[in-house]
């Protein structure tokens, strides 16, 4: 596997996977257009190089076969416009003769955008035939859905073992995924802290247990943070939390212990009466919320402490929001996560923030471009921390 900008495209015919799984409206508009967005540096690159590009994605899931509302001929007028008014062709069927043709007679410089991979139910099952016929369509591999990289599907991974390894690469925006994980993965420079946060401990526990294995510090804050209040013997109110999970963060604090890892919850919280942005407040000390309330933002000594820990990191990977961001009274303590991630990045540390929520409120606040990395693929980078192989990774690294 060479880098993508060394790889030569000129005359060859690439292959991509990209993510243009994106939102559509009633009327077939694209109402997000940022995975498609993402990827059009990869396609120029190889276009101005001299070579011919064929695009492959799912869009939606479809269950029966093709389907209007699941066609990918809804995005090629926008994909025209974002790649500068070039003339984008379509296949009405991603394999068979019409697919063929049209990528055989494909000249340098041009496009081809194949209909959704997933009316074939071979591609979610990882089909090897499938995949095989895929492969004829073009010279080279690339794939540039990170989004999917976690997924063993046939033009995800499969496809990868019909180019040698020399004609396979990673396009810009999966080399840029892949690149920053592994800064952080696998040669994070010390203090490196972790950032946990979200509502329950559960869909959290595997990253915890890897990131025990390699951080120095981790912060835990959210709604996860209750269950291991109560599990202490704290008093959290009618707080988020889950009782089967109790004993699980007793040992995740022990192990830290035995391993010698910070693990920083908050001191002090925003209690609220209500669920509600409208709920009367207070702040309260942790393990020692009243009955009738429950906590939905860190305190303002706890964003103290917290940013106290960033400002001295190397490295931070950020997965989760402290509190309930999408109401504003219970906002502060992730904005204060965001401004001291964006502060101690500045100051030279490498901070990737990745998976789902607090990406969304990175972008909410402003703070995308002031940290060094935000990660596009929420299941991918999360299965990538738990410290799992991702298939889309692995195919293509052979
Ligand atoms: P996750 O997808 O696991 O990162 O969780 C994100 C969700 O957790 C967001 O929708 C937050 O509103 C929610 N959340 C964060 N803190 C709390 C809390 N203290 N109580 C209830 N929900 C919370």
């Amino acid at each position: 596997m060479s880098l993508f900008n060394n790889f030569s495209f000129a005359g060859k015919k690439a292959l991509i996977r990209v993510d243009f799984n994106v939102p559509l409206n009633d009327a077939f508009e694209i109402t997000d257009d940022n995975r498609m967005r993402a990827t059009i540096p990869t396609i120029t690159k190889i276009l101005k190089e001299g070579g011919s590009v064929i695009l492959m994605s799912h869009l939606g899931r479809p269950k029966d076969g093709p389907t209007e509302k699941y066609s990918l001929k809804h995005i090629v007028k926008h994909l025209s416009e974002l790649l500068g008014g070039i003339n984008v062709q379509f296949a009405n069927d991603c394999i068979g003769a019409e697919a063929t043709d049209k990528a055989a007679a494909l000249k340098a410089g041009e496009v081809l955008l194949l209909e959704n991979l997933r009316f074939y139910k071979e591609e979610e099952k990882g089909d090897i035939a499938f995949a095989e016929k895929l492969s004829k369509l073009g010279d080279v591999y690339v794939n540039d859905a990170f989004g999917t990289a976690h997924r063993a599907h046939a033009s995800t991974a499969i496809i990868a073992q019909f180019f040698s390894k020399e004609n396979r690469t990673f396009g810009l925006v999966m080399e840029g995924e892949v690149m920053s994980a592994e800064k952080v993965m696998h040669a994070a420079q010390k203090p490196f802290t972790a950032i946990i946060g979200g509502a329950k401990v559960s869909d959290k526990i595997l990253i915890i247990e890897n990131l025990l294995e390699r951080a120095t510090d981790i912060i835990i804050g959210g709604g996860m943070a209750y269950t291991f209040f109560k599990a202490q013997g704290g008093k959290i109110g009618k707080s988020i939390h889950e009782d089967d999970r109790m004993p699980l963060a007793l040992e995740i604090l022990a192990k830290a212990k035995a391993k010698g890892v910070n693990i920083h919850l908050p001191v002090d919280n925003v209690v609220a009466d209500d669920f509600s942005n409208s709920a009367n407040t207070k702040t309260c000390a942790s393990g020692e919320i009243p009955d009738g309330w429950e906590g939905l933002d860190v305190g303002e000594k706890s964003r103290e402490d917290f940013a106290k820990v960033i400002l001295a990191s190397k490295t931070i990977l950020w997965n989760g929001p402290m509190g309930v961001f999408e109401m504003e009274n219970f906002q502060a303590g992730t904005k204060a996560i965001a401004v001291a991630v964006a502060e101690a990045t500045q100051n030279g540390a490498f901070s990737l923030v990745g998976g789902g929520d607090s990406v969304s409120a990175v972008n909410q606040f402003g703070f995308n471009d002031k940290v060094s990395y935000v990660s596009t693929g929420g299941g991918a980078m999360l299965e990538y921390f738990e410290g799992k192989i991702l298939p889309g990774i692995a195919a293509i690294k052979g």
